[in-house]
């Protein structure tokens, strides 16, 4: 008997096609936050209940929808984007199918409420199944457009049992409204959880690029990024973004890649990258890119299913190989110091094919170079010759403990969240991260938190992580960075970033290390100009920035024997410095009374700033500022006296400054960091230690890590001493 052919209900067949574009919410995000952007919205707003099963929210401020096309905005290929197959070929707005709200309100009930400009007042309407329920009804609202989405998938159970836990949907969104914002540097965007105050990830109108990855991926990545840019006519694309160097690495790759303005997936350059970086990083490390490449409209295949975010153009081998190129051009060139030691070391030998290696400023594109990735190996153990200066990219072994205790770092740093789209053994930490976060206070947003709630014991789960870290490698691929909430924090960040100058900050990032002049002056290149720069001052400015941006955030340096608080304090009050007189009080009693009050503070200062002293009344740890620096324990007496005489306590904002000035004035390379060594005097290892130190970490993160202050230009912290074509050339060869 024949199975008699029946033609499908046309309301399942859009329901299953509708699966098929939005196949879990993180899509639907996506497909809502390009409306936006197509309707030039500033600003975009997503709101998020049961990882968006329940409810889903996404507000702009763009053009809005007028009122008579609104019965037309959920039907399936209705656009107003796209009239004729011509258009396809030059289209540049994101959506062009009219498919992505018909599907929606195939799966979910749809409410629209939007305003244009020229309305009176604003219209809401409600859809189901692609169809208006009834006449748009006039309502209060502002210019742009609110699209709540409630329900999702209520009609398709096994679409429904198909998706993972709600936490799991929800860091979905939140990766996908991350990466937009990235990329949309400029305009801000938020996503939030309903009836939380605070959301997980906001962008500022103001912020750049930079910030933004710096906001979502911690410092750790940000302040180790290269710029990148190249484009090429014959080949048709434009290519720019912002890559890590060589310094830095982690576990699994993170691609963040825009093809015209589209976040898409190529695994093809994914690879063709990390066989660049394999050449410098460590095995089995991988970097951190965000390219945003934009590609002749023509040449982009636009048939790709809404789904796919895998995506080909036509010339690909070629496009990729050139960004290959400009990727390992970069790559060498961002560690400019590396010159001069190739050149001093290996007087006439060249590098790479008859091409010297030349710092930053000056990498010329040679068509003929060899790159690395480029390069046979024909003996394993042939290496590069990077290899042989190694030691000098090594810190030295640490100096002996030079105060009340020698260190180790215990590293806590968290390392960057990378969730893959489509992976799916993940569910559990994403869980245990999901709970983590429900511990950050909610209610920081009201900023009328006195230092005593700032002092709330918040348990440690990156304690919890690490051990789970040990048991689980995979895991470690996807720690997160807990997300700071307090306004007074905000606020100095902004301080920071509002006063930055930001000639100064360009001359720092982009300059060429000459050398040191003793701890306290350093020379530098920057264009054909030599610069004196006190490391001090900057150096005690950096760490501050370090503190405020990575508050709450820090690995520790752990001592290896406690120092007690009292006799560190009585060291203090001995010296000189202290200004100690008879009037004040014994100092035994000074002394006694600085311990019980550092004990008071000991949960804050260990949650916030990794600062641990334990029940005995000892320091035990410090934080971690930067890889492979430690402040010079001559300055921890004075430290810990003056965190008791100098910081305000009263107030969370003052407190939080006044540490930070603190801790970094400790922290910075100061004069007495090392007795001036004796002309021709063998160089100790302490010496090399603070001159690696001032080269290869504080100059390292001046590129990246910092915001030099408007006032930096004008104390004499910064002086031109020459600006002779002909003089730099010899502090080249120093
Ligand atoms: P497409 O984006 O491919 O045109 P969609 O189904 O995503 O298709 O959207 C259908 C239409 O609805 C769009 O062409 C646009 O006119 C309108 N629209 C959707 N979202 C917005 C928004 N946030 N602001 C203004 N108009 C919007
Ligand atoms: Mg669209």
């Amino acid at each position: 008997m024949a199975g008699v052919i029946r033609r499908l209900d046309e309301t399942v067949v859009n329901r299953i096609a509708a699966g098929e574009v939005i196949q879990r919410p993180a899509n639907a995000v996506k497909e809502m936050i390009e409306n936006c952007l197509d309707a030039k919205s500033t600003s975009i707003q997503v709101t998020v209940k049961d990882g968006g099963l329940k409810l889903l929210q996404i507000q702009d401020n763009g053009t809005g929808i007028r009122k008579e096309d609104m019965e037309i905005v959920c039907e399936r290929f209705t656009t107003s984007k796209l009239q004729t197959f011509a258009d396809l070929s030059a289209i540049s707005t994101y959506g062009f199918r009219g498919e992505a709200l018909a599907s929606i309100s195939h799966v979910a009930h749809v409410t629209i409420t939007t305003k244009t400009a020229d309305a009176k007042c604003a219209y809401r309407a409600n859809y189901s199944d692609g169809k208006l329920k009834g006449p748009p009804k006039p309502c209060a609202g502002n210019q742009g457009t609110q699209i709540l989405v409630e329900d999702l998938f209520y009609n398709v159970s096994t679409r429904r049992k198909a998706l993972k836990s709600p936490s799991d949907e929800y860091s979905r969104i939140v990766e996908v409204v991350s990466r937009y914002a990235i990329h949309n540097s400029g305009k801000s965007f938020s996503v939030k959880k309903q009836g939380e105050t605070v959301a997980d990830v906001r962008t500022l109108p103001n912020a750049s690029v930079v910030d933004n990855i710096r906001g979502v991926f911690g410092n750790a990545v940000s302040r180790e990024l290269i710029e990148v840019g190249c484009e090429d006519l014959k080949l048709a694309y434009k290519m720019k973004g912002y890559i890590s160097n060589a310094n830095y690495s982690v576990k699994k790759c993170l691609l963040i890649l825009f093809i015209n303005h589209r976040l898409v997936e190529s695994s093809a350059l994914k690879k063709a990258i990390e066989t660049v970086y394999a050449a410098y990083l460590p095995k089995n490390t991988h970097p951190f890119l965000y390219l945003s490449l934009e590609i002749a409209p023509q040449n982009v295949d636009v048939n790709v299913h809404p789904t796919k975010h895998e995506v080909h153009f036509l010339h690909e081998d070629s496009v990729i190989e050139s960004i290959q190129k400009h990727i390992e051009s970069k790559l060498l060139g961002s560690n400019s110091s590396r010159t001069y030691f190739t050149q001093t070391l290996l007087p006439g030998l060249s590098v790479s094919g008859g091409s010297e290696v030349k710092s930053s400023g000056t990498t010329a594109e040679s068509g003929e170079r060899v790159y690395a990735h480029q390069m046979v190996r024909t003996d394993c153990r042939a290496q590069k010759l990077d290899a042989f200066l190694q030691p000098k990219e090594k810190p030295p072994p640490d100096p002996e403990p030079a105060g009340p205790g020698s260190m180790e770092a215990t590293t806590k740093t968290v390392e960057p969240h990378d969730v893959e789209m489509d992976e799916t053994d993940d569910a559990d930490l994403l869980q245990a991260l999901d709970e983590q976060e429900a511990e950050v206070p909610k209610d920081d947003k009201e900023s009328s938190v006195s230092t005593h709630d700032v002092q709330r014991k918040r348990p440690r789960k990156e304690e919890q992580q690490q051990e789970k870290e040990e048991e689980d490698q995979t895991a470690a691929d996807t720690f997160k960075r807990r997300v700071i909430k307090l306004n007074s924090i905000k606020d100095l960040r902004t301080e920071i970033t509002d006063n930055t100058h930001k000639g100064l900050q360009e001359m720092l990032q982009n300059h060429s290390f000459v050398g040191c002049v003793n701890p306290q002056w350093t020379l530098i290149q920057h264009h054909t100009k030599l610069y004196l720069l006190n490391t001090s001052k900057l150096s005690q400015e950096l760490f501050y920035q370090i503190l405020i941006y990575d508050f709450g955030n820090f690995g520790v340096l752990r001592l290896s024997t406690p120092a007690p608080i009292y006799e560190l304090a009585m060291l203090a009050l001995d010296s000189e410095e202290s200004g100690w007189t008879e009037e004040d009080g014994p100092k035994e009693g000074l002394a006694q009374y600085i311990v019980d009050f550092l004990k008071k503070k000991a949960e804050m200062l260990e949650d916030y700033f990794s600062m641990e002293i334990d029940q005995e009344g000892n320091l035990i740890g410090l934080p971690l500022l930067l890889d492979k620096y430690t402040p010079i324990m001559e300055g921890l007496p004075m430290f810990i006296l003056r965190l008791a005489t100098e910081v305000n306590w009263d107030s969370e904002k003052e407190c939080f400054r006044d540490f930070c000035k603190e801790c970094s004035m400790f922290y910075s390379i100061r004069k007495q960091y090392i007795l001036e060594a004796e002309p021709g005097e063998e160089q100790d290892a302490e010496l090399n230690s603070w001159r690696w130190k001032v080269e290869h970490v504080i100059f390292k993160a001046f590129r990246t890590l910092f915001s030099p202050p408007k006032h930096l230009s004008e104390d004499g912290t910064v002086l031109q001493i020459a600006n002779l074509p002909d003089l730099y050339k010899v502090f080249e060869r120093c």
